[in-house]
């Protein structure tokens, strides 16, 4: 199963994203986390990286869409794969695209999950990560995911922020990115929706509310990958 998952920093994508991954023992790829292990392990694409995202940029094309591509070649991801954060723009999802037609491969499904602009930044600032499992989901602002005092609420581990989710100017122009419908992440997303129109519903479209509480969202994107 090859799927796609959108929605803007701080809607949740990541806690409903490792659903999809366990429901279909397929990777979880995000392109935010590949990046930020470059940056913690000082390799040279982190080195590259780390002045684009911390000042809330998209790190360039050029960088960015041969390494996921280069990514969905490997074995890991033969039986399929989950890619979250990619395609961010128009260009990527029209080389995605043109990647996945040239080596025959199909894409299944592509998730949206919809939330107002500043609901998301308010649980962005919220959001804490947790050391041991980026998958353990930690928000000071939401009380199903709250921590324990300072520790992940499912390990215990110790808990840290985000730079790049305290710093509004960031937060502001990672979402004008998002909900740009010109070139932007939105303009993506429409990509799909119209090739899902003209392909007689492939990929599958599944649109979700992400407002209500992690296990509403959760049970409602369960039953929607069901049907
Ligand atoms: P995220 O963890 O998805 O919020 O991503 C963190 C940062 O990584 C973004 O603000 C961008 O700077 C960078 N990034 C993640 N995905 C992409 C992408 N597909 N294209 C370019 N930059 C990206």
């Amino acid at each position: 199963m090859n799927v796609l998952f959108f929605g803007p920093n701080g809607s949740g994508k990541g806690t409903q994203g490792a659903i999809v991954k366990d429901k279909f023992d397929i990777p979880h790829i995000e392109t935010g986390v590949i990046f930020r292990d470059n940056i913690s392990r000082c390799t040279d694409l982190g080195n590259e990286a780390k002045g684009y995202i911390d000042r809330g940029e998209l790190v360039p094309d050029n960088i960015t869409i041969p390494m996921i591509l280069d990514r969905l070649n490997g074995d890991e991801c033969k039986d399929g794969w989950l890619l979250d954060g990619f395609p961010r723009n128009l260009t990527q999802a029209k080389e995605l695209d043109n990647a996945l037609k040239q080596e025959g491969i199909a894409l299944n499904i592509v998730i949206e999950m919809v939330l107002d602009r500043q609901i998301a930044k308010n649980r962005i600032m919220g959001r804490r990560l947790c050391v041991n499992d980026n998958n353990h989901p930690n928000n000071i602002f939401i009380d199903a995911i709250k921590p324990e005092g300072d520790k992940c609420r499912i390990c215990g581990g110790d808990l840290k922020a985000r730079s790049d989710d305290q710093d509004e100017d960031a937060i502001d122009k990672r979402h004008n990115i998002y909900y740009d419908i010109e070139t932007g992440t939105m303009a993506a997303v429409n990509f799909y929706r119209d090739l899902s129109v003209s392909n007689n519903g492939s990929p599958k479209l599944i649109e979700l509310d992400g407002r209500p509480g992690v296990k509403e969202v959760s049970d409602n994107l369960l039953s929607q990958l069901a049907r």
